[in-house]
Order: C-alpha cells, then sequence, then structure tokens
C-alpha cells in the first residue's frame, strides 16, 4: 500500500499548481517535511491548509515530484492510470492510422498527466521509460494498466535515474513475446533499425522526426551534408534519401560506426560512399579546416553534457563556439540545422547564441524555419518549458 504524506507548499507556488502547473520544485516544500521513501503520494496544501492536489515524492533534476490531480476524490490506482493511457491514446489517433510511421510516442509524462514517464511505441513494440525510483514504484499500476489498454508485441523498460550501477547488467523486457532485435520501423517512409534491448538507447530519437523529413524533402538535395554528434546517422540517412551527393557522419562513440552502417543498410544505402566517421567533433572540425573542407549542410545536435577524455561540453555554456566552428566549415548560402534538447533555457535564449556566434564571426545569417516538440510528443500548452526541443534551419549569408 502506497504511504500517503501531507505536504505543505509555500509561496508562491501554491498558486502556481493549483493553475495547473505540473512540476513540484524542490524550493516549493521544506525539505525537513519530505517523506523518506521516493513513491510515497504528497497530499499537497497551501499555507492556510487548503487542499491543492494530489501528487508523488520522485526525485528528478527538475524537481522532487509532480501533481497527479486537482481533484481530492480521484485515487492513484491503476483505473488512474488507464484513463490517462486511453485518453493519450485518443489524442494520437492520427499516428496510429498513419502506415508510413510506425514509430512515435503514446505517452509523454507531464504533457499527459503524469510527470515521469514516456511510453513510446515501435511497431507493436513498448518501450517505457522511468525518470525516478518514484515513479517507478508504481509500475504494478502501470503496467496492468497499459496492457490493458493496448495491443502489444512486447513490452520494454528503460530506468533512467540512478539504479546505483546496475544498469548495465539489466535486462530491458517486461512482458509479451520477446522481440528479435533489431526491429525495422518506418518513419514517413525511412526505415530506421531499432533495439529496445541494448543499453540506454534504441537507435532513434523519435522527437526529431520533423526535421528528418523537413531535411530529407526541403534541404538535401545535391547538398554535401556533414552531421555531427551522429549517434546512429539518422539525419544522414534522411539526407541521402533526400538526395545529398555524399553525408558524412561524426560521432566519438565506437559504436556509432556499426549502428550508422546498420541505418545506412536497412535503407539499401551503400555506406561505403558515405563517410562514417569515429571522432570527436572538435577534432573533426580542426581536421576539416586544416584540409579545407566545406558543407552545404551541417547538423549541429550535441548531447546536453558531454564527457570525453579531451574535455567537458555543456551546450548551456559552450553552444556558441561549437557554432563558430561549424560556420567555419559551411559553405555560402549554406544551411545550418542546431539543435539542442537542453531544457534549462528555452529558444529565446538558444537564438542569442546563435546570434553571438554568428556576430563574432562578422557572418550574415537567416533563420529559414523552427521546430520543436512533434504533437505526440505533447508538453503542457501554457508551460514552454517543458517544450524541450530547440531546432533552427540558419542560412549562411555570406
Ligand atoms: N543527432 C543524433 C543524436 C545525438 S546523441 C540523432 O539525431 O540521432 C549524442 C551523440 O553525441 C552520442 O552518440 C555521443 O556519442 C556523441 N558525442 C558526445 N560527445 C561527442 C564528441 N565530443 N564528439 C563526437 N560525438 C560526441
Amino acid at each position: 500500500m502506497t504511504q500517503t504524506i501531507a505536504l505543505q507548499i509555500n509561496n508562491p507556488f501554491s498558486d502556481q499548481l493549483r493553475k495547473g502547473y505540473p512540476l513540484i520544485s524542490k524550493d516549493a516544500v521544506d525539505a525537513r517535511h519530505l517523506p523518506k521513501e521516493e513513491g510515497a503520494l504528497l497530499r499537497l496544501t497551501d499555507i492556510h491548509n487548503r487542499f491543492i492536489g494530489t501528487g508523488y515524492y520522485g526525485l528528478q533534476n527538475k524537481g522532487i515530484g509532480w501533481v497527479l490531480t486537482t481533484d481530492a476524490n480521484e485515487n492513484i490506482d491503476t483505473a488512474f492510470f488507464m484513463k490517462k493511457f486511453k485518453k493519450a491514446i485518443q489524442n494520437r489517433e492520427a499516428f496510429f492510422n498513419n502506415p508510413h510511421t510506425t514509430a512515435f510516442r503514446i505517452f509523454n509524462g507531464e504533457g499527459d498527466g503524469v510527470g515521469g514517464l514516456t511510453i513510446d511505441f515501435f511497431d507493436s513494440y513498448y518501450m517505457v521509460s522511468w525518470y525516478s525510483a518514484g515513479i517507478y514504484s508504481f509500475k504494478e499500476e502501470v503496467y496492468e494498466a497499459l496492457a490493458e489498454t493496448v495491443n502489444y508485441k512486447a513490452i520494454y523498460e528503460k530506468k533512467r535515474f540512478d539504479t546505483k550501477g546496475q544498469y548495465m547488467e539489466q535486462d530491458d523486457f517486461v512482458m509479451g513475446t520477446p522481440g528479435e532485435f533489431p526491429i525495422i520501423v518506418s518513419e514517413n517512409n525511412m526505415k530506421y533499425a531499432v533495439n529496445l534491448n541494448d543499453g540506454a538507447m534504441t537507435g532513434i530519437f523519435l522527437d526529431q522526426r520533423e526535421v528528418r523529413l523537413a531535411i530529407r524533402e526541403r534541404y538535401a538535395e545535391g547538398k554535401n551534408m556533414l552531421n555531427t554528434f551522429s549517434y546512429t546517422g539518422a539525419f544522414s540517412v534522411a539526407a541521402a534519401l533526400g538526395g545529398a551527393v555524399k553525408t558524412t557522419s561524426v560521432d566519438v562513440a565506437k559504436r556509432s560506426l556499426a549502428k550508422t552502417i546498420e541505418q545506412f543498410s536497412v535503407n539499401s544505402i551503400d555506406y561505403e560512399s558515405q563517410d562514417i566517421k569515429v571522432m570527436d567533433v572538435f577534432n573533426y572540425f580542426k581536421y576539416a579546416q586544416r584540409h579545407n573542407l566545406k558543407f552545404d549542410l551541417v547538423v549541429l545536435d550535441p548531447p546536453s553534457f558531454a564527457r570525453t577524455k579531451e574535455r567537458t561540453f555543456s551546450t548551456a555554456k559552450d553552444y556558441p563556439k561549437l557554432l563558430m566552428d561549424t560556420i567555419a566549415i559551411t559553405e555560402k548560402n549554406g544551411i545550418i540545422v542546431a539543435s539542442t534538447n537542453n531544457a534549462s533555457f528555452g529558444m529565446k535564449k538558444f537564438k542569442s547564441f546563435i546570434d553571438q556566434a554568428f556576430k563574432q564571426t562578422k557572418t550574415g545569417y537567416k533563420i529559414v524555419e523552427e521546430f520543436s516538440l512533434p504533437k505526440d510528443f505533447r508538453a503542457p500548452r501554457e508551460y514552454p518549458e517543458f517544450n524541450y526541443l530547440k531546432v533552427v534551419f540558419i542560412e549562411k549569408l555570406n
């Protein structure tokens, strides 16, 4: 039985939560009154002891838990999760009915009413991601509700919170008939190989779907493309299918070579006609400058934080520098696709990084297109800070 404790919310956070803000900030509560174990239900009240809502205690970088309901009579049980899942699936009917795209998100945390939990669909395989030990403590109810709501071949999970180093040995299979990986999913008729049981990542970041389509349809034809921080080369595949004369994919992780070959191969693209480099992007910039290499289309999609032997990198600090290096190897009238999923800053700040980099290099630019999260990555409309994805297509003018 889940424990419920009363927790007082300080001003001004109580008003915010009452209006529908879903995240409980650590500054909103007196830490001494927090429960011992994550997963406890929190009966949230204001300083006058008036009911605000019921939430749960779960530690993430962003906060200490999430509001689940503002209805004092609503219980947090299997029926609660089922109601949320049904609603989320209803909202995505168009995705389920689209035969050209068989991988998308069916449940996006706070955007669908349960912060800390996301569920992705990969051609009838489901991937549940848990972002705290707190939400994970509801796993029985969540899996019961999910199994009742969807027809699945199998369900897999990722624990995206500190499991004290047990992660590597873990099997991510939960229930159903285990898949034979990789499975091949479609995205706007492009193919992507996906593995749901091979470490932290699946092979494809679904939130970039519209960006991949834009690259294929409007930016790749006849172009020489560079894909930095390329991971499995998903953007390179989109560019090659869109008629790029050549793609170069650069990622420091050794596994990226085989994974990128695989993504090209499942799309019947001869990987030997493409360049795949296992290399630190910062060294690649130096290499490209030394050899006078220039590109018509450059994708820049770094992780928010990265540590290699040589350096640590954080987008919040180092993005302008990264862009300056990129500008130096982009052709006149070339396009830079600048992307970040760092939730700690918004579009305005991101554009100020872009402006700063172009000003410092005395280069003219024009923003030609912008993207944020696609519809299946539903975010609370009133609170743009949960819409973490920022992608800007920039033309270099001189
Ligand atoms: N753009 C990719 C996702 C990038 S994930 C896509 O759309 O699929 C971030 C990748 O950056 C990881 O694969 C990681 O190995 C790589 N990476 C991190 N630091 C790096 C560095 N200094 N140089 C090259 N790659 C790096």
